[in-house]
Formats: C-alpha cells, structure tokens, sequence
C-alpha cells in the first residue's frame, strides 16, 4: 500500500469517463468546487469506483442510467460520494451478504467486488454502506462511501 496525498475528482472523473466510453452508460457526475484532498493508495481506490461502477453498470441493464456524487460531510474532515444506479435494486434476502467474499447473484460473478471495497475502504479508516429500492417505484441502488479527507 502506497499512499499518496491527491485529488479524488482525478480519479473518479477518468473512471466516469471510461465507463460512458465503454459501457455506453450515461454518468451524471456532481463534482464539488474544493479538491478532494485524500491520503490513500491511488491504485486501490480505483479499484473500488471501478467495482462500485462495474456494478451499477451491470445492474443498470438497457437503462444505463449512473449518478456519481461528491458532497462535504457535516464534520468536514470526511468526505461523502455516492454512485447511485436505477437497476432493480437487492433483494431482502441477499443485502446481508452482498458484502462477503464470493457471494454472488450473478451467473460469472465472482462475488469479491464488494468484498474488495469493504476492505479497501477500512483500510482508509473509512465507512461503505448502500441504500436499495428506496425509488418511489421499489427500484434503485446507492452505495455510499465516506473517507477522510487529508491533513
Ligand atoms: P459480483 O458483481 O461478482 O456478483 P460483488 O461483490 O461486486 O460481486 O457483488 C455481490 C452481489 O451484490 C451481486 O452479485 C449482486 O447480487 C449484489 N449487488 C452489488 N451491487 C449491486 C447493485 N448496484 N444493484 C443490485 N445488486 C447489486
Ligand atoms: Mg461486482
């Protein structure tokens, strides 16, 4: 683990880009106006945008609807982003374990996306954690992550 002092926007602006590209998805992205100022390891917090966007892109099916935020928390030594999808939300049943290595409703899923997360995101001293079919229509994702911000 290398951490280094950078700007999450860099980060989080590529990995929208690329999945606009690649996955044809439409991202809104709501950057805020301070930099995002964070001590991590660059690499892994690609890794877990990249598995939270994997996901909201897969579950978004033909809709490819994302929404990527950055918001200041209250305290203001943390920071708030949230990568919402209008998929068809998890099921009762299965919100427990979405987060343990290898489970997985997905036909080649390996089931370790959000497992990874977890681990990356307390690794930083951080918090993950999602809200689901909370649209007026039972259907949507958002997971939220709050990290702390540097100095
Ligand atoms: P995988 O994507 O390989 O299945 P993950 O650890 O990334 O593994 O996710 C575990 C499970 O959590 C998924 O199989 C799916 O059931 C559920 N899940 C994760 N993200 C979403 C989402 N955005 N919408 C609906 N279900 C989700
Ligand atoms: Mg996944």
């Amino acid at each position: 683990v290398k951490a280094t002092e950078f700007d999450l926007h860099a980060v989080l602006k590529d990995l929208v880009l690329l999945y606009e590209i690649q996955d044809n998805l439409s991202v809104s992205w709501e950057p805020i106006e301070i930099p995002v100022v964070i001590n991590a390891d660059k690499t892994q917090m690609n890794r877990l945008f990249t598995n939270l966007l994997q996901n909201a892109s897969e579950s978004a099916g033909g809709n490819y609807a994302v929404h990527v935020s950055i918001t200041e928390s209250l305290r203001g030594d943390k920071i708030l982003l949230e990568v919402a999808d209008n998929g068809p939300g998890i099921a009762a049943d299965v919100q427990a374990r979405i987060f343990m290595p290898n489970f997985t409703t997905k036909s080649s899923g390996t089931g370790l996306g959000l497992a990874i997360c977890k681990a990356i995101v307390e690794k930083a001293g951080g918090n993950i954690w999602f809200k689901t079919k909370y649209q007026p229509d039972g259907t949507g994702t958002a997971f939220y992550v709050e990290l702390p911000l540097a100095g």
